[in-house]
């Protein structure tokens, strides 16, 4: 079966291809960093990492591209608020995110790009934008006029049946089912950053950085374009017409949302305050690896509640599935074959397989790896599983974890590396050597908190971690 996503352009399930049948030209619309990002929006970007893996997986190529909003309303005023310039802000911010992201597993975009960086090349479409009659200014603010864009409303599907002309809107946040005039260049106000432009000194609306930073990297028409359906309208709508109308040319081939993280209810959001950081529910106590099984677990395209019952739950599937990965690996197996448990395996990869392929279905995809444990251990538990049938159990478990990836536990952070073990030990032969019996017991100790442990043999110091 082919490769097939869920288009939101067209409502339908799609074979996909990448345009040049290799490499698979994505823009994801990363976060606005003014302020720690939820495990709301990790869902979405832990989609995207499904959706990385899948293509790779499949033999692709990758260039994704990922922007950071680091200017924008909320910014202004908190940067504003802490007596700090935008940039010493969102620095922090962005760099959170991005461990934050490394925490949950998640592959860095080929590029990372900042819309503050991009502001000269955001002019220039604005501009020329304005030449061809699709905008127009009030106040030194530049407006993109809909009207002017006959496809308006082809994402979202959004009825323009009502009188939209003169509207305007300059926040970046509007209702939804409200289709107005958006904003492209909003005039400088005092105290806020700005920069020089023809049509005056401002700073851009959020609607342009994506298509100008998307365009800029990746071509006038790109494969796959990803976020939470909360920005189908207006903001991809809006990517929409301002690209296409810069170039006359499909923007996005695939357009692909994910549906939210709920809290009882409602969207897990900042403005609603329903919501946990990463570090919050780590602080609790929870593993990387439950977190991001539990966001992926469920397929993309619906709503996920979250419980810290899920969180548990999914902490225990990781157990389940440790447990089957050190049962393989040191269960004493009977010598030979099973023909039965060789097909079952191949079965499994199959199922796991065609669930991906299936517009990313991983709950499918996880039933055919747990399934197929199951089998196994009855049979490990009968003598029938042999010791022939272990590749097969392990190219399962290595097929499910290029995606998943949550095998592995992840090292505490309070954990020390072998480097600086081995130069701790070095320290303390030399603080024996010079009878410094007390400052070799302390470092001794230091090391067991760090769950190392020493021992002293005829052939030096061993160690090993408890
Ligand atoms: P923002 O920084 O608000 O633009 O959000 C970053 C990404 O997270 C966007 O793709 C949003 O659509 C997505 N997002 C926001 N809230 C949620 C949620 N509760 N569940 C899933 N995705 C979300
Ligand atoms: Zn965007």
């Amino acid at each position: 079966m082919p490769l097939r996503f869920h288009n939101t352009l067209t409502q339908q399930l799609e074979d996909f291809q990448p345009l040049d049948g290799k490499t698979v030209r994505m823009y994801t619309c990363g976060p606005t960093v003014y302020s720690y990002v939820h495990i709301g929006n990790f869902r979405t970007f832990s989609f995207q990492d499904i959706l990385r893996r899948t293509l790779l997986a499949r033999g692709f190529t990758l260039d994704h591209v990922m922007n950071i909003t680091d200017v924008e309303d909320k910014i202004i005023r908190n940067a504003i608020q802490h007596n700090q310039s935008i940039q010493e802000y969102t620095a922090q911010y962005t760099e959170a995110f991005l461990a934050d992201s490394a925490t949950l597993r998640l592959q860095r975009p080929e590029r990372l790009v900042f819309a503050t960086e991009h502001i000269s090349e955001m002019v220039e479409a604005i501009e020329k934008l304005s030449a061809s009659n699709h905008t127009y200014e009030s106040d030194g603010s530049v407006y993109f006029r809909i009207g002017s864009f006959p496809a308006y409303g082809r994402l979202s599907k959004i009825n323009l049946d009502g009188n939209i002309a003169g509207a305007r809107v300059d926040v970046d946040e509007y209702e939804k089912d409200d289709a107005r005039d958006f904003v492209l260049w909003k005039a400088r106000k005092p105290g806020e950053p700005a920069w020089p432009a023809s049509c005056g000194e401002g700073r851009p609306g959020w609607h342009i950085e994506c298509s100008v930073m998307a365009m800029k990297y990746l071509g006038e028409t790109i494969d796959i374009h990803t976020g939470g359906v909360d920005l189908v309208f207006p903001h991809h709508e809006n990517e929409i017409a301002q690209s296409e109308a810069l170039t006359g040319k499909q923007f996005v081939r695939y357009w692909m949302h994910a549906e939210h993280l709920m809290v009882e209810g409602q969207k897990m959001s900042k403005s609603l305050g329903n919501f946990y950081t990463l570090r919050d529910i780590l602080e609790k106590g929870y593993s990387p690896e439950a977190v991001r099984y539990l966001l992926v677990s469920a397929p993309y395209r619906k709503q996920l509640n979250f419980t810290f019952d899920g969180l548990k739950g999914a902490a225990a599937s990781i157990d389940r599935l440790r447990n089957f990965e050190l049962r393989l690996a040191g269960d004493v197996l009977p010598d030979g074959e099973n023909p039965d448990m060789s097909a079952r395996a191949n079965q499994a990869i199959a199922d796991f397989d065609a669930a991906l392929d299936d517009d990313l279905n991983t709950a499918d995809a996880l039933a055919a790896v747990f399934e197929y444990i199951r089998d196994a251990n009855t049979a490990m538990d009968a003598g029938a599983f042999q010791s022939a049938n272990k590749p097969g159990a392990r190219a399962l478990l290595d097929r499910f974890d290029a995606i998943f990836d949550v095998l592995k536990p992840t090292v505490a952070e309070s954990s020390i590396s072998d480097e600086e073990i081995d130069s701790l030990i070095a320290d303390r032969t030399r603080a024996k050597k010079s009878r410094d019996f007390a400052r070799a017991d302390q470092i001794r100790a230091d090391l067991l908190d760090k769950g190392v442990v020493i021992e002293d043999t005829r052939d030096g110091v061993r160690w090993k971690r408890k």
